[in-house]
């Protein structure tokens, strides 16, 4: 059964849409992508969390490596949430990351390891929303639910000419009464893998290329000749800027590593210990980290983008002459650089230790 939102208005879309789609995806879509011609759940939501705000190309090796190492739900379960975030290290959106391990270990308690294959279910485990459920139930079992995701919604706000920032809540509502319409009784699937690989490779944010797209008879964007201008962007507000000096502790060609707590900005990361505006180096490095530094050196700002502020990074490099034991407290832990590269660190703080000589 197809879901709908309480406040989802159902539109009426042309049905040669859905069966455009369909003859396209067959003929020019892709086929061959790693997490295709499969109907193991379990692969299928992985590809889904790993395409969230990542492309194909980048999602591929992770894809592969995470497999290789958690080829099953089960033993994703029974995983260290460490070694989890580790095979997720550059990919960014950690929270997936937890999200999926959280839910493996979900499903193997409360659903006897056995993924689900109810929408509700489903769309009830973590990191799961609206449109991630519906592809994993339509790839997985065939059933007919509409998917939304970023690259959809362009599609759709030029298709049917709607205007306004998709991230508005009725615009969102508009688009979805399109994307319910639309899903076809047959070949739900093709249909849904062509409205991806069309936001993906043809209706793209920047040079479409209408030439080679099986809507331009329905599209109204194209009509218009305002193609660009739809969809509406994000109105601009200006984010806020914030500042954090990070310790980059050496000694012995190791580099001391402190875990963030779980929940948070990079949350269970490993990062460099961040130092508040008051705080003194030499008493953080003693109290907290039981080391002497010797010398000290700012190194290059490194500047990182959130998606609700900027975040400029101030390292200071510390060569630290004495360690004692609390420094080998839980939480803490020396690494050489070249395993710490190899750890689950945020994107800043990985480029950070990759500059040190
Ligand atoms: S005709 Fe162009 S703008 Fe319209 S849906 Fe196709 S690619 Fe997108």
């Amino acid at each position: 059964m197809q879901r709908k939102s309480a406040l989802t208005r159902r539109r009426t879309a042309p049905p040669e849409i859905a069966a455009a789609l369909v003859r396209w995806q067959k003929q020019h879509g892709r086929h061959g992508l790693p997490w295709q011609n499969t109907r193991d759940p379990y692969r299928i939501w992985l590809s889904e969390i790993m395409l969230q705000q990542t492309q194909v190309a980048a999602v591929i090796p992770y894809y592969e490596r995470f497999l290789k190492r958690f080829p099953d739900l089960a033993t994703l379960a029974a995983a260290d949430e460490d070694d989890v975030l580790t095979l997720w290290s550059g990919l960014g959106y950690y929270s997936r990351a937890r999200n999926l391990h959280r839910a493996a270990r979900l499903v193997a308690s409360e659903h006897a390891g056995i993924f689900p294959n109810d929408f509700d279910a489903v769309l009830a485990l973590p990191g799961i929303g609206r449109s991630t459920a519906a592809a994993i139930c339509v790839f997985a079992h065939g059933a007919r639910h509409a998917i939304l995701d970023g690259n959809v919604k362009r599609v759709f706000a030029r298709c049917f000419g709607v205007a306004g920032y998709p991230g508005d809540a009725a615009v969102a509502d508009e688009l979805w009464g399109y994307a319910d319409a639309l899903v076809p009784h047959k070949n739900v699937e093709a249909y849904t893998q062509g409205l991806m690989d069309l936001g993906a490779g043809v209706c793209t944010r920047t040079k479409p290329r209408c030439d080679a797209c099986p809507l331009t008879a329905q599209c109204v964007a194209l009509k218009q000749n305002a193609v660009a201008q739809y969809p509406s962007p994000r109105p601009r507000k200006v984010l806020p800027q914030r500042r954090t000096r990070m310790l980059v502790m050496l000694h012995a060609g190791q580099v001391l590593l402190e875990k963030r707590p779980g929940s948070g900005i990079w949350g269970g990361l490993w990062s460099l210990p961040e130092l508040a505006e008051s705080d003194s180096i030499d008493a953080v490095c003693a109290t907290r980290f039981g080391v002497t530094a010797s010398a000290k050196k700012a190194l290059p700002e490194v500047a990182h983008g959130f998606t609700h502020f900027h975040l400029d990074i101030e390292p200071l490099r510390i060569a630290v002459k004495k360690i004692d034991t609390r420094a080998a407290a839980p939480g803490v832990m020396w690494l050489s650089l070249a395993d710490a590269l190899g750890a689950a660190l945020p994107a800043p703080v990985r480029r950070i230790l990759a500059a040190l000589d």
